[in-house]
């Protein structure tokens, strides 16, 4: 299920900053090499990133769910100076794509690149996050808001990704496949939990907005 209309979106990529060599060429490499590329964020959402990492000037970012890049580089761009960003992934094949672009990107030095299972990772970085972006498994993703929620400053931000799963949200809670009953669970966690403000913007797969008081 696409949310927007076709012409819309391309008008509305059309009016918006160009996607980046770097992301281009990204985009493009992960389409020809890499299994499921329909995964990487894409020219729209990484627009919204840039904007939104750009609005809250993080000094600590944490990303779960790297892939190939694309929304940690995206995410970096509104870093302060001194700032990181932590990404973790656990598919170890990716690493070397995944270092040439932050290369290329010239974030080797503001990203601090992960691999293994972020429910391991997660508890070992010692850091206070102003902005976490979840994008891994969807399974976990309330086990990952459970443990990332003590780290996140007051003030600061957590947005989840894919929280429409393709409108399969919308179907009979007894036919939901165990992915789509995990997202829904989260997004009523989220919308039960009176310690954040939060919205649910239906923009590419939907993103969960989450604010913490
Ligand atoms: N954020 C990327 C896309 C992430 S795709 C972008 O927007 O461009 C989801 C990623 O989560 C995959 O690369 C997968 O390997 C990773 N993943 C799945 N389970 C994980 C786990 N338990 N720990 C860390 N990463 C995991
Ligand atoms: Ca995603």
């Amino acid at each position: 299920m696409e949310f927007i209309d076709e012409k819309i979106e391309a008008y509305a990529l059309a009016h918006s900053q160009a996607e980046s060599d770097i992301l281009k060429k990204l985009n493009r490499e992960t389409h020809a090499n890499v299994m499921m590329p329909r995964m990487l964020s894409g020219h729209l959402q990484g627009n919204l990133l840039n904007m939104i990492s750009k609005m809250i000037q993080p000094k600590q970012i944490l990303e779960i769910g790297t892939y190939t890049g694309y929304s940690g580089i995206c995410l970096a761009q509104g870093l302060q100076e001194n700032g990181k960003l932590h990404t973790i992934d656990i598919n170890e094949e990716l690493e070397l794509l995944v270092r040439k672009f932050l290369e290329e990107a010239g974030l080797t030095n503001k990203i601090n690149y992960y691999i293994g299972n972020a429910l391991d990772i997660i508890p070992t970085i010692k850091e206070t996050f102003d902005l976490v972006f979840i994008d891994a498994d969807k399974k976990n993703y309330s086990a990952y808001y459970d443990l990332v929620f003590e780290k996140v400053r007051s003030g600061g931000y957590i947005i989840a990704d894919n929280v429409l799963w393709s409108g399969k949200v919308l179907g009979a809670p007894e036919k939901m496949d165990a992915d789509t009953k995990a997202i829904d669970s989260f997004n009523k966690k989220i919308h039960n939990d009176n310690r954040v403000e939060h919205m649910l913007l239906p923009i590419r797969d939907g993103l969960m907005i989450v604010r913490k008081k």
